[in-house]
């Protein structure tokens, strides 16, 4: 039987007033009983049934209330008589109707100071107090421990490699066309060349005609050391290179 839902920071308070709360409920039970039996039935009988009456009424009823609290992020409705384990001393709680997670445990007398909600799919922490003390909360005994094993899925992941590849690869050409139109614009800024003179000119086909004599002398000699007995081959591999030598004047 539930008495209420209240706060979960004021569910401590109300359990400690509860047993206040509840010889009071007695006391006025039984005046207002006392007086309304008094005339028809008499003194000792209006007595005698008022006390049996607020008697059942304290032991069968009040006494088994239950504090309730409402789970500030599911909103589900949880009462403070579960059984539940300290997050101090690990001990399980068992007498709750004396020591609800609400109050402290019958153990080592720790007030908890968060209760793990029990629902499946919450499972966040109540607070009781302003403290808010993520570690050694109260929670309910026997409650499963809900593993949620990270699915690697092998297909997600080659997408995703792709995906990244393709960005980078279009980054990279978007980088090579800037860096073309970059180079063209760098040489439209640039002074135009001098014009060489006869001299240097002459100068720089000097050295490239003579640095492919160079080649030429070079490969011939190499086609010789290679084929020494084979003068089908030299000649071929030779006329190869005097073709090249041609091409170049
Ligand atoms: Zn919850
Ligand atoms: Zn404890």
């Amino acid at each position: 039987m539930t008495m209420q839902t209240c706060d979960p920071l004021q569910a401590r308070q109300w359990f400690k007033l509860r047993e206040a709360v509840n010889f009071a409920v007695v006391i006025v039970g039984f005046i207002v009983l006392d007086a309304i039996l008094w005339p028809a039935a008499g003194g000792f009988i209006a007595g005698t049934v008022s006390i049996v009456v607020m008697f059942c009424v304290f032991f069968f009823i009040l006494h088994k209330r239950t504090i309730g609290i409402e789970c500030p992020h599911c909103r589900n409705f949880i009462e403070t008589n579960t059984p539940w384990v300290c997050g101090f001393c690990g001990a399980k709680n068992q007498r709750i109707d004396d020591f609800p997670f609400v109050y402290r445990c019958e153990h080592c007398g720790a007030e908890p100071k968060a209760y793990k909600c029990h629902y499946s799919d919450c499972e966040e922490l109540i607070f009781f107090t302003n403290d808010q003390l993520r570690i050694n909360y109260a929670q309910c005994v026997n409650l499963p421990v809900k593993s949620k094993p990270v699915k690697r899925d092998k297909k997600m992941e080659v997408v995703a490699e792709l995906n990244e590849g393709i960005q980078v690869a279009k980054l990279k050409v978007e980088k090579a066309k800037y860096d073309v139109e970059l180079k063209g614009l760098n040489k439209d800024l640039e002074p135009p060349s001098k014009e060489k003179t006869a001299f240097e000119q002459l100068e720089e086909y000097y050295k490239g005609m003579m640095g492919n004599e160079d080649a030429a002398k070079k490969w011939h000699a190499a086609i010789d050391a290679e084929f020494p007995n084979d003068p089908l081959e030299r000649e071929k591999r030779h006329e190869v290179v005097k073709q090249w030598m041609a091409n170049k004047l």
